[in-house]
């Protein structure tokens, strides 16, 4: 009896000691399982594309009228933004990217700063400082509202002479662009040199071509008075190249770098309704977006983000006169439209990227994978 009810106990207690394991290991298994899907990969260099103007009718086009596939084809998570201003349902290029590089919804027109026209800081000041490289590429001068978002703090958009007295001390290791006039001293109502400005502060600046290599200064280029001249008059492959060079030169950090490349004109097509214009200025942002692919197939702790600030033209692919095997891409504004727009990502961390947000979650987005 004795025996048996020590058996029994003990089996009892067998019994319930292997419960035990097995519900520790189960609990266990629930606590680490879901922990390992949120250890998120975090990326060493974040690459953001940004073609302003680009809605999904026009990311649709380069599926229309590029001989082969778009390199769109080769991301894998897929998300929309909603790319209201503040103060406005259609969205301008300065509060948008605002939003962008600061996470603060603002005002249309305004530079890097808030509702009550008060500085806020950048993705690009806050990472700096944690000794990660910079870069800023566009196809309109770096004075621009997309580029001047990520460095400037200006009340309006069209303070170009101040924007640029941020670029001399902005510490971006790599600037390509135009704006020259805003500039030259001659040009200058405070006469200041900043081109001088730019030296003692560690830069090389270049105003002829692109160079063929790489230094270990920072390098500034300028190479048109105010936009860079268009796909249809012979831009060629200024963008491509210039975001090759920054990506060679940015790399060389260990820590890592954030690059941003603006495919300006898309949104210029837009705004004139000239779908040559657009579709050119477009085809040009995807052989691009194909160098940062190719650059992070190589250097795999590397996310790709592509998207746009915002559509303009209100442009559709439409059927032609009820042609429904001819398309006759189509404006419905001169201005912009308050669609959604596409974002596309690919690497360490795109997981964060799908789904649909605002403009200015793609801040935190970005910043949580720098901290
Ligand atoms: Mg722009
Ligand atoms: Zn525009």
């Amino acid at each position: 009896m004795i025996t048996f009810e020590n058996k029994k106990f003990r089996m009892k207690n067998i019994g319930k000691i292997i419960l035990s394991i097995l519900i520790i290991s189960a609990v266990g298994y629930r606590l680490s399982s879901p922990n390992k899907k949120q250890e998120i990969k975090k990326p060493k260099n974040i690459i953001l594309l940004i073609g302003d103007g680009m809605g999904l009718s026009e990311v649709s086009a380069s599926y229309f009228f590029k001989d082969s596939t778009p390199n769109f084809d080769r991301f894998t998570t897929i998300g929309l933004i909603k790319t209201s201003a503040a103060d406005a349902l259609v969205c301008d290029s300065a509060a948008s990217a605002t939003a962008f590089a600061t996470g603060v919804a603002t005002y249309n027109g305004a530079i890097a700063v808030d509702m009550q026209k008060k500085p806020v800081p950048t993705i690009i000041e806050k990472i700096i400082p944690m000794n990660i490289s910079t870069g800023i590429i566009s196809t309109s001068s770096i004075m621009h509202a997309t580029p001047a978002s990520f460095y400037a703090h200006a009340d309006s958009r069209k303070s170009y002479q101040d924007i640029a007295t941020f670029l001399p001390t902005s510490k971006i290791d790599f600037i390509a662009g135009g704006g020259t006039k805003f500039l030259d001293k001659d040009n200058r109502e405070d006469a200041r040199d900043l081109y001088k400005e730019f030296e003692d502060n560690g830069y090389e600046v270049q105003t002829n071509s692109l160079p063929n290599t790489t230094t270990d200064k920072k390098q500034a280029i300028f190479l048109a008075e105010d936009g860079m001249g268009k796909m249809l008059e012979g831009r060629g492959d200024f963008l491509p190249n210039a975001t090759k060079i920054a990506l060679d030169k940015l790399s060389k950090n260990e820590n890592g770098f954030f690059l941003m490349v603006e495919g300006s004109q898309i949104d210029w097509g837009g705004h004139d309704n000239d779908a040559d214009y657009l579709i050119t200025e477009l085809l040009d942002f995807d052989k691009t977006i194909g160098v940062a692919l190719d650059f992070a197939a190589k250097n795999a702790e590397t996310l790709v983000i592509v998207t746009a600030d915002h559509e303009t033209g209100g442009f559709t692919l439409a059927a032609d006169d009820g042609d429904y095997n001819k398309i006759k891409p189509t404006f419905s504004t001169t201005g912009h439209s308050a669609t959604m727009v596409p974002i596309f990502t690919t690497g360490p961390g795109e997981n964060n990227f799908g789904g649909i947000f605002k403009n200015t979650a793609l801040f935190q987005k970005m910043m949580d994978l720098f901290n």
